[in-house]
Order: structure tokens, then C-alpha cells, then sequence
């Protein structure tokens, strides 16, 4: 946390983020070479073409790749990534997007990555002025459905590596490749939260799309990397449909800045911190009445584990949402992730942590494990009426 804490000035509540790295939370903690980046180039003029230049030799070296250019988030670099497909270098195609008549408009995606990060991405390619094709079914993508669906108008092939996403039953990454590239059709991956920046183009990708705001610790943004004339069509799009979603001089800076803190960052240092706080609260919930806590790591295999913490509301005299409710409130909220709450657990993830806030959050723990201890009855609230009750404080903002 700054010493003066601007969420005070602003009237916020002092949230502590164990749920990792959201988009409703501010994503994630900015490193310090992006945020004097940001602020050393907010007051100059700068020729952007050559600013992006400049991200692209960065991006291109990072990503073992031959260009790239900085976006205003990864949502937007799947709009423009395959926008790129659909028009090329055709400048008057850019311009009468999202019409695409007379232009390869389909976008196949195997129906299992049909998910939402906060907007469902299908709505993020159709925003192109593209069809959406879907593959296979939610838990079952095979070799003919990918091949089936491909037809003389697809554009490209939109391929997701997330938590979100169905683990299972969906086409291996490589036989997608071969079976899209085998029709001619580029292989757009929206891998935002992956920290690996070249193992989807090294595994043939054609364009491999990046968050700048997660792990990477940038500002907003966005990353487009891979083949260069995908790269230019995509980029070409900021004189089209891509104006409304400009990133600033700030964002690039800032994301080029970041990417280059990322190749000297102390990877295994910050892993241990983080192994540091997973320990400390599996020390605190031990023997706790009702709680199982274990160590899981990342579903995608980042290199990152979390706490899952599953909750019996017999023995433990509450249920897991009501914990997590409880964890929200107060003078320290603490904001836990908490996709799979219906199922009684939630997740603790170390990755967004100030120094001193692990210690805050194991105390919290105790202090409403124990208070649902003390309780004669369960805190047992309805799951539906909180889905209802979230949904209804969306609808009424801002009030
Ligand atoms: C976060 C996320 C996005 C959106 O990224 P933004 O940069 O926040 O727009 C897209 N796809 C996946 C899989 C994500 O996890």
C-alpha cells in the first residue's frame, strides 16, 4: 500500500485482493518501471506509429515472434486480431467494418471456450462485424467438427487458454493448428493471463493476444503478437473500428515498460513470497472445524498456486459464501475468488499481495472462522438471493 492511501481521498474501501487478477479490482499490482514509464511520458508529445514500433521490437523479442503492437486490453486485441483477418491491408475494408460484406466473415471457436471474463467473448469477435461458428458441443470438441465447421468464409480460428474454459473433451492446441493451417486459416490465441509469451506462437499460433494489467504488472492494455502481416491488418484497425478502443501513449509506454521489467523480474524470489502467504494460511485454517484447506496449482499451468478453501457449513457454522460475505465486510475486506462458491469453496490467491497484507488476511480468517464457531446456528443465506442481490447492485449503479 502508498503511504497516503488514495482510495481514502477517493472514499473507497481499503480492499485487500486474494481473488487474483480482476478486471472489477483494478487487475493487479502496476511494478514500479511501468508506473515511472506512465508518468515520464503523460506530458510529452510522441509520434505513436513510432512508439509502437518500439513495442513491436520489444514484443517481437519477448515473444520470439517477428512484430507486434500495444492495445487497449487483450478484449480488444481479439476484436482487432480478427478484424486483421477479415480485411488484410485493404484500407477501405477497415473503414466499412463491422460490414463485412464481400469479406471471409466466419470465426470458428470450439464451443467449450465460449466463456465470458467479465463479457462473453464471442461478442468481442462478432463486435468485428464476424460470424461467430461454433465447434463441437460445451464438453466435446473433435477432429471433424473443427474441420466441418471450416468452410471457403472462415477468417480465422480463435483458440482459448483459460481457467474459464472446459478442461476437458476439447481438441489438443496442436491438432487445432494442424487442422486449421491444413484449410488455410489463421489461429488467433487469446491466452490474457498466460505467463508464457511463446509457447503458443512457438506452437504455431499466428497471433497470440496478451493482457498487459495481469501478471505482467502493466498498465491497462493489451498485447498482439505474431506474424507480421496479421499484425499490420490488425493494427491498421486503429483507423477503423479499433478508434474506440485506442490505447494512449501512456498504455504503450507503460506496457513496454513492463514487459521489459518482466525479463529481469526475480521470478522464483516472488514465487517463494508467494509459497510464503499460501503457508501461513494453511497454518491458520489447520484444525479449524468444517474447513479443508489444500494447495492447488494453476488450472493452466502458470507457474502459481492457490489455497482452496472448502467449507462444511455443518461443522463449521457457516457456508462459504457467508464466509466470503463476511471476509468483504468490515474495516479490512478481503476479496477472495470465488468462481465455484456454489460448490462450498472458494480460492486464495497470493499473487496480488502487499507486503504486511498476507499477515491481515490470515487474521481475518481466524477472527470469522471463530465468530461462525461461536455462532449456535448456521449462517446459511440463500445462493440464489445472493446471485439476485449482486445482479441487482449491478442494475442500480450508480446508486
Ligand atoms: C482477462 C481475459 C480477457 C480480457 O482481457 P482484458 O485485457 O482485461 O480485456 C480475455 N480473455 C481471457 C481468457 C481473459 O482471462
Amino acid at each position: 500500500m502508498n503511504e497516503i492511501d488514495i482510495r481514502a481521498q477517493l472514499g473507497l474501501r481499503p480492499i485487500i485482493n486474494v481473488s487474483g487478477t480482476m478486471t472489477a479490482l483494478g487487475a493487479s499490482i502496476v511494478v514500479p518501471e511501468a508506473v515511472a514509464a506512465v508518468s515520464a511520458i503523460l506530458g510529452e508529445f510522441v509520434e505513436i506509429d513510432d512508439l509502437q514500433r518500439k513495442a513491436s521490437t520489444v514484443i517481437a523479442r519477448l515473444c520470439a515472434t517477428e512484430a507486434g503492437f500495444v492495445t487497449a486490453s487483450c478484449a480488444a486485441a481479439i476484436t482487432l486480431a480478427v478484424a486483421g483477418a477479415m480485411t488484410g491491408d485493404d484500407l477501405s475494408a477497415v473503414e466499412r467494418l463491422p460490414d463485412a460484406t464481400g469479406l471471409k466473415h466466419e470465426v470458428v471457436i470450439l464451443a467449450g471456450h465460449m466463456v465470458s471474463y467479465g463479457a462473453p467473448i464471442e461478442q468481442g469477435i462478432r463486435l468485428a462485424g464476424a460470424s461467430v461458428v461454433p465447434v463441437g458441443q460445451a464438453t466435446s470438441a473433435r477432429h471433424h467438427q473443427l474441420a466441418g465447421a471450416i468452410t471457403a468464409n472462415t477468417a480465422a480460428a480463435v483458440f482459448v487458454v483459460s481457467h474459464h474454459v472446459v478442461q476437458y473433451g476439447m481438441l489438443p492446441f496442436a491438432d487445432f493448428v494442424e487442422i486449421a493451417h491444413a484449410r488455410g486459416v489463421p489461429v488467433i490465441v487469446d491466452a490474457a493471463s498466460e505467463y508464457d509469451l511463446r509457447c503458443f506462437l512457438a506452437a504455431g499460433a499466428d497471433l497470440a493476444l496478451y493482457s498487459s494489467h495481469k501478471f505482467l504488472g502493466g498498465p491497462t492494455g493489451g498485447i498482439l503478437a505474431g506474424r507480421k502481416p496479421l499484425v499490420r491488418a490488425a493494427y491498421l484497425q486503429n483507423g477503423g473500428i479499433g478508434r474506440g478502443m485506442k490505447v494512449g501513449k501512456e498504455g504503450i509506454a507503460g506496457t513496454i515498460a513492463a514487459l521489459q521489467a518482466w525479463e529481469h523480474r526475480d521470478h522464483a524470489g516472488i514465487r517463494a513470497t508467494e509459497n510464503g502467504a499460501l503457508e501461513l494460511w494453511m497454518t491458520t485454517l489447520a484444525g479449524r472445524p468444517g474447513i479443508t484447506a489444500t494447495i492447488e496449482p494453476d488450472p493452466t499451468a502458470n507457474p502459481l498456486d492457490r489455497l482452496r478453501l472448502a467449507v462444511d457449513p455443518a461443522a463449521a457454522h457457516i457456508t462459504a459464501w457467508d464466509l466470503a460475505d463476511r471476509l468483504a465486510a468490515g474495516p479490512r475486506p478481503v476479496i477472495v475468488r470465488d468462481h465455484e462458491i456454489e460448490h462450498g469453496f472458494f480460492y486464495l490467491d497470493p499473487c496480488n499481495l502487499h507486503p504486511g497484507e498476507a499477515a491481515i488476511v490470515a487474521t481475518r480468517l481466524g477472527d470469522e472462522l471463530a465468530r461462525a464457531q461461536a455462532s449456535n446456528e448456521v449462517v446459511a443465506t440463500s445462493f440464489t438471493e445472493r446471485r439476485l442481490r449482486q445482479a441487482r447492485r449491478r442494475q442500480s449503479w450508480p446508486d
